[in-house]
Order: C-alpha cells, then sequence, then structure tokens
C-alpha cells in the first residue's frame, strides 16, 4: 500500500462487543477475535474503528484500546442484552446511528470488516449507500447450525438469505478453515470470492506458565488426572457429552481424577439454564465430589488452567473454529476435539490431539482414557500442538495476512496484488 492511502477500517460487531468481558452468554471467540485483529492491525498502522450495540446505560460510548484503536458502541434499540437471534429489527437504527457518527466526525470507512451475519447486514446498506467495501467473517453459518439443533429460530430464512447475498457481493470473504470454505461452497453458494486466514491466538500470553508452577498456583496435585472444558454454557458446546465421558471412564472412581468446567453464565439467562442443567447431570452421575465449576476464568487465569490440565476437551456438535482449541494447544495441552468443522483444522488427530465423532460418549471416553493414561505420549502431543500454534494461528499472522488482503481491496483495480493466504 502506498504511503498516502490512509489505512482506515470499520470492524462491525453489533452482537459482539469486542471491549466486554469474555466467557459469558453471547461473548466467546467472536469478540476475542474483534479486539485482537482490531488491536493487532492498529499495531501495523491502522486506524480501527470497532463498533458494537450499546447494551446497558454503564457502558462508555467509546472504549479507546489505544491511540489507533477504539470500540465505539451505538444505540439501536433498547440499552438492555437482546439475544442474538432477536437482534435483527434493530438493525436500520444501527445503520443510521453509525452514518450520523460518520458525519458528526468527518469520516467516511471506505473499508468494512463485517463479522457474523447481522453485522453482514449492516454492510450490505452501507455498500449501498455509500460503496464501501466489504470483508466479511461468518463466525458461523446459519445452514450448518440449523443442520445441528432442534429448534429452529424465527429469523432463520432471513439469516440463510442474507448470508447468501453477503456470500456473492463481499468483495471477500473471510473464511477461518478450509472446512468452513467448503461449507459455503457445498452449502451457501458457488459465487463470491473467499480467502482462507484463521483465526489466531496470543501465543505470548498462552504457554506462558509451566505445568508444574500451573498446579501449585491451583492447588492441584501432581498426580492428578485432569479433565479440562473452557467454553461458554451452551448445548451446542456438548458439555454433557463430556460429564458422561467423564463418567464411563476407566479412571472414573479413581482418587487422582479431576474435571474442571470452566465458564461463566447468569442465572436465569440461557447459559444459566445450561451451567444448572449440566451441574445436574454431575451430581446425578455422583460426580460433584472430582468435579469444578469455578465460573468464568478471566484472561490472567486462563494460562494457568490450560497449562495444568492433561487434556482440554472440546465437545462441541459443530465449531466454525473454536479458539479454546487453538489456546489449550499454544499452552502445551493436547486437546480432544469433535471432528467437526474448524476443529479438523486445527487439531491434528494422533499429533497434537485426537479427533473423535461428537456426541459420541463413548469415543470420548475412549480418547480421554488414552491420553490420561499415558503420561509421554500426552507430553508429545502437547509439544506438538504448541509447535504448530506457533507457526500456524499468532494473531500477528492474522493480523498480517489481513492487511494484505485489505491492502489489495483500498488498491486501484489495475495494481492488485497476490493476497498470502495461510492453507
Ligand atoms: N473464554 C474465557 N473465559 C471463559 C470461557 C471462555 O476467556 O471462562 C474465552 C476463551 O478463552 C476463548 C473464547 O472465550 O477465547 C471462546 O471462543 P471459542 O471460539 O472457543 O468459542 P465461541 O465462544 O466463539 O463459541
Amino acid at each position: 500500500m502506498n504511503s498516502t492511502t490512509n489505512k482506515r477500517i470499520a470492524l462491525i460487531s453489533v452482537h459482539g462487543d469486542p471491549a466486554i468481558e469474555i466467557g459469558k452468554e453471547e461473548a466467546g471467540g467472536q469478540n476475542v477475535y474483534v479486539r485482537q485483529v482490531g488491536e493487532a492491525l492498529s499495531r501495523l498502522g491502522w486506524q480501527v474503528d470497532m463498533f458494537s450495540r450499546k447494551v446497558s446505560v454503564d457502558q462508555e460510548d467509546i472504549v479507546q484500546h489505544n491511540s489507533r484503536c477504539r470500540t465505539i458502541r451505538l444505540t439501536a434499540g433498547p440499552v438492555e442484552f437482546v439475544p442474538r437471534d432477536n437482534g435483527f429489527k434493530y438493525l436500520p437504527e444501527f445503520v443510521e446511528q453509525l452514518l450520523e457518527f460518520q458525519k458528526q466526525n468527518s469520516i467516511k470507512y471506505e473499508l468494512i470488516h463485517t463479522n457474523y451475519w447481522l453485522s453482514s447486514w449492516v454492510g450490505l446498506q452501507l455498500k449501498q449507500i455509500q460503496g464501501s467495501k466489504q470483508v466479511h467473517t461468518y463466525h458461523s453459518l446459519g445452514i450448518v447450525k440449523y443442520n445441528t439443533i432442534e429448534n429452529i429460530p424465527l429469523v432463520a430464512s432471513q439469516r440463510l438469505a442474507v448470508e447468501k447475498e453477503v456470500l456473492e457481493t463481499a468483495e471477500r470473504i473471510v473464511a477461518t478453515s478450509p472446512q468452513e470454505k467448503q461449507h459455503m461452497r457445498t452449502l451457501v453458494s458457488q459465487q463470491g470470492n473467499i480467502d482462507i486466514i484463521p483465526c489466531g491466538t496470543d501465543i505470548r500470553h498462552f504457554g506462558s506458565v509451566d505445568r508444574q508452577a500451573a498446579r501449585e498456583a491451583l492447588g492441584i496435585d501432581p498426580q492428578a488426572k485432569v479433565v479440562l472444558y473452557v467454553g461458554r454454557f451452551d448445548p451446542r458446546k456438548g458439555i454433557e457429552t463430556l460429564v458422561r465421558a467423564v463418567r464411563e471412564s476407566k479412571f472414573y472412581g479413581d482418587k487422582d481424577l479431576k474435571l474442571i468446567i470452566g465458564g461463566g453464565s447468569t442465572p436465569g439467562n440461557s447459559d444459566g439454564r445450561e451451567r444448572d442443567r449440566i451441574e445436574g447431570i454431575v451430581n446425578e452421575l455422583g460426580m460433584s465430589e472430582f468435579t469444578s465449576l469455578p465460573g468464568r476464568l478471566s484472561p490472567e487465569v486462563l494460562p494457568t488452567y490450560y497449562a495444568a490440565a492433561d487434556v482440554c476437551v472440546v465437545p462441541s456438535h459443530y465449531e466454525p473454529f473454536g479458539l479454546v482449541a487453538v489456546e489449550a494447544m499454544a499452552s502445551g495441552t493436547p486437546v480432544i476435539a469433535s471432528d467437526v468443522g474448524g476443529l479438523q483444522f486445527t487439531v491434528v488427530n494422533e499429533n497434537t490431539g485426537l479427533l473423535v465423532p461428537p456426541q459420541d460418549v463413548a469415543a470420548f471416553s475412549n480418547a480421554i482414557d488414552r491420553i490420561i493414561g499415558n503420561t509421554e505420549w500426552r507430553a508429545k502431543l502437547g509439544q506438538s500442538g504448541n509447535r504448530r500454534v506457533m507457526s500456524k494461528f499468532s494473531w500477528d499472522g492474522v493480523a498480517t495476512q489481513l492487511d494484505a488482503l485489505y491492502s489489495e481491496l483500498l488498491q486501484p483495480v489495475r495494481e492488485k496484488e497476490p493476497v498470502l493466504v495461510a492453507s
């Protein structure tokens, strides 16, 4: 990119606020992605404005992450939490507010990167109104998700239509794994431009604690066999499968076995209900003695939990990327994951962990036994995982690839250059 071009971008994430606490209802991978991408881009010289919907009167309208990167919260609809499936009706107001913000600040975003289908609709409007160029990351594809759940929400047909339109019309779609790209092509549309650029992880943060120190810090015995889950409480995350698998483990009854289920929740909300349901199953199966639910794990303690674990289990029914798997591998901990979506890309079977069929209790149980029963192999899997993340999934590497893509899109057409993509 030449120096006269303005490196300015709006990252739009209507329901995934990049400046809030992660690990609670509807705050997970997308929030992390937007914040990390935004901050890393700002280090590469971009002026980054991240737009989200304000959900509480206590929230500041603008959060400055650094001198070139900020979160801007727009008021669209009630200033309260709205589940994402009910958010569509507030989008026109979100667009109006964004246009108003531009006017008041004498800015026009030539380039926008939208996240999740709700924001993609906002992007489609900005494209129409002012010719903004659009990059889009799905984070979740409706057509794949609806195949894995029983209660299809009312908004489904709208979502599917918008997801097809954005694929066919955005300047570029960012798929975070080859599996996600394939889903787009086979299930959504043959038209449109897709690059593969993965999600990343903070490789300096994860892997900063060693196993012994981590166990000391958490008061976990060096002999313990620790199985860890980290993530939101959502039925699609498959926590029930993990709990039942641990109950079936040949180590059940061994005093060294420990199950930690980490993740935040709010009583009465959907994640609070799922947490209670999971705790109910733990109690019913007689596992409460060796199972703990420590609540939301803050960024400060997460590396310690990953490092203390013998294995991290990601039992999702469906996972577009799955940051937790990458964070665990970065921490040198093997991963057992469902053989679905982005997990097939990040976890290398028999090399950085094990991939097993989703919802298959016996298969998860067997995989857990294989790893926690073989200390040497466990350590080897952990080392391979760490190496894989270092070479492929750092945020700085991801931001460098996005930087090249954005720069290409802002160039006059004749100067088109090849884009660096991960395979
Ligand atoms: N997370 C966290 N604290 C918790 C639970 C989760 O910080 O108690 C973070 C986790 O480290 C990861 C993100 O939330 O960065 C979850 O992302 P993932 O892609 O695994 O799942 P999603 O939430 O997007 O479905």
